[in-house]
């Protein structure tokens, strides 16, 4: 099967398993910057803890930026890594400067991602978190689930780096499912193919996976 069709074969499975999420684009891509830092070796819940002590504790991005990062430090410290997520946060306010990145909106999509991954501790994964959540634009994020679901799906070969990964999912997507696309390999990931214990025998995509049906 074509990979594109195969893909879309995926996609319509996991729809029936876990619903059509709908793209929310939320328009600010300095908050989706902080929180892809926060969200480093957490979960979802001491990431969004962390993220609203932080938007507490200061009134604006500015002047978290004028702050020290033992500021930040203290603010995150429920999220885990706060030494080392206070700096990374507080180079990226001081490399951005004054905030404003609205024009990313309106930027051919390589521009706009080559921007994000000159700043300080930014890469592809984080890159496209932040143009497909604040602007809804074609760059699907292959963050640790997706990559592992991908991978043992055949949709990335298993030594291909993360750049090329990011590469194909974007090549089979198309601006109007990428963001779904993401959003069922991640919840697919956490759901049923984990990492330790994926759940073959029950799982919706067994017939098109290489890796699970080695194992039923
Ligand atoms: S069959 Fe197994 S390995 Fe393949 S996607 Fe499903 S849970 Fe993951």
């Amino acid at each position: 099967m074509a990979d594109r069709r195969r893909l879309l074969v995926i996609r319509d499975r996991l729809r029936k398993a876990y619903g059509r999420p709908e793209p929310r684009p939320h328009g600010a891509p300095v908050d989706e910057l902080v929180l892809t830092v926060l969200s480093q070796n957490t979960n979802d819940r001491n990431r969004d803890v962390a993220y609203h002590r932080l938007r507490d504790r200061f009134a604006s991005w500015a002047e978290a930026r004028e702050g020290a990062p033992a500021e930040i430090e203290e603010a995150i410290r429920p999220g885990g890594l706060a030494p080392t997520k206070s700096v990374r946060i507080w180079r990226i306010l001081d490399a951005l400067g004054d905030d404003d990145l609205r024009w990313l909106a309106d930027a051919p999509v390589e521009e706009a991602r080559d921007f994000l991954c000159t700043l300080p501790g930014v890469g592809r994964k984080t890159a496209a978190c932040v143009l497909l959540f604040s602007y809804g634009l074609h760059d699907v994020p292959v963050d640790t689930h997706v990559h592992r679901v991908g991978v043992r799906l055949g949709l990335f070969g298993e030594k291909e780096s993360l750049e090329r990964c990011h590469d194909g999912l974007n090549r089979l997507t198309r601006p109007e499912d990428g963001h779904e696309v993401h959003i069922a390999l991640l919840r697919h990931g956490r759901r049923t193919c984990t990492a330790r214990a994926p759940r073959c025998s029950e799982c919706a995509l067994v017939s098109l996976c290489p890796f699970g049906r080695a194992r039923i």
